[in-house]
């Protein structure tokens, strides 16, 4: 059910008029005007039946923005409800493949689906060499469709741009993103991203190494997503893999333990607080409560889980 002031924002946005009492406030459809779903919740490349590999939606006035492309990011936003041919810009938060692997096919889908309209996308270095590689690989398809069903020319229809530096990566009347180069062992070309919106400031961490820079970056926001490793369940992880000791170093070194992120927070003080990006995220035996205990030693804010198709509604 809508709140008043998200019935408020949308009044003044031109989206809602002649509604008037709850009740048919109650009785409204309509979406908040921003909103986070959160596509795919689970760290890593493993593919499972659980939580589904990193993806992120955020819903800015009707503007769909998808930040990290994990497998299964099309089949989410399908069931998130959003036309794939709505899609207006794609970010890629660093190029490990639990946030690319979907990339061009994110894309291809919603070609498949009639988009007709450019998709602008985002991405470390790398990213713009990833999509002409991507035309290579489906060259054939493309452009048998092209000539067989009429459809348009997808080559010019996903526009990708390298980032090289922290910045502002994208500015429209609705927000202005920014991207922040924060370290994850190895990688290094790897950014974390604000959202500033009229209903509120949000921040993704990307993966990271623990970094209290991120929490200045982040100082004063609504909504901080942030990634999270939960120490405990690395000994659960390390039975699947056949990489064991390798995997452990790389977990410890690359990722943010719970702990460390309520020492973030600390500095950035966020309205709310959302783990996503969880590791593990396929061990149903951890509750949201073990998730968020470390958290709570430096953080006393308001703090959650985030789930699969979950959403978030700013104001929060
Ligand atoms: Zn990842
Ligand atoms: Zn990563």
């Amino acid at each position: 059910m809508l709140k008043r002031r998200d019935f408020l924002k949308l009044t003044a946005a031109g989206g809602l008029i002649s509604l008037t009492g709850t009740s048919a406030f109650a009785e409204s459809s309509a979406k908040p005007r921003t909103r986070i779903v959160f596509l795919g919740t689970k760290g890593g490349p493993r593919i499972g039946l659980g939580r589904s590999n990193p993806a992120n939606l955020i819903m800015v006035n009707n503007t769909p923005i998808v930040l990290d492309c994990g497998e299964g990011v099309s089949h989410q936003l399908v069931a998130a409800k959003v036309p794939l041919q709505s899609i207006k810009y794609i970010l890629l938060s660093h190029l490990h493949s639990d946030h690319d692997l979907e990339y061009g096919n994110l894309a291809y889908n919603a070609w498949a689906t009639g988009l007709k309209t450019p998709i602008h996308s985002f991405g470390p270095k790398g990213t713009e060499a990833m999509t002409k590689a991507y035309w290579e690989v489906n060259k054939f398809d493309i452009e048998t469709r092209i000539t067989d069903e009429g459809r348009p020319d997808l080559r010019k229809l996903l526009i990708a741009k390298d980032i090289d530096a922290d910045g502002v990566v994208l500015k429209t009347d609705d927000v202005t993103i920014t991207a922040f180069r924060t370290p994850h062992p190895p990688i290094t070309d790897n950014f974390a991203y604000k959202f500033e919106t009229a209903d509120g400031t949000i921040v993704f961490s990307s993966d990271t190494e623990y970094n209290p820079k991120l929490g200045e970056f982040a100082k004063g926001c609504d909504v901080l997503v942030h990634e999270a490793l939960y120490v405990p369940g690395i000994d659960g992880i390390m039975k699947k893999v056949t990489n064991g000791a390798s995997l452990r170093k790389h977990l410890l070194a690359a990722h943010t333990t719970t702990e460390d992120i309520g020492r973030i927070a600390a500095i950035a003080k966020p309205k709310l607080l959302v783990l996503s990006h969880l590791v593990p995220g396929d061990n149903d035996s951890i509750t949201d409560d073990q998730w968020l205990e470390g958290v709570r030693k430096h953080f006393d804010g308001k703090a959650i889980v985030a789930k699969d198709l979950m959403e978030v509604a700013l104001p929060v």
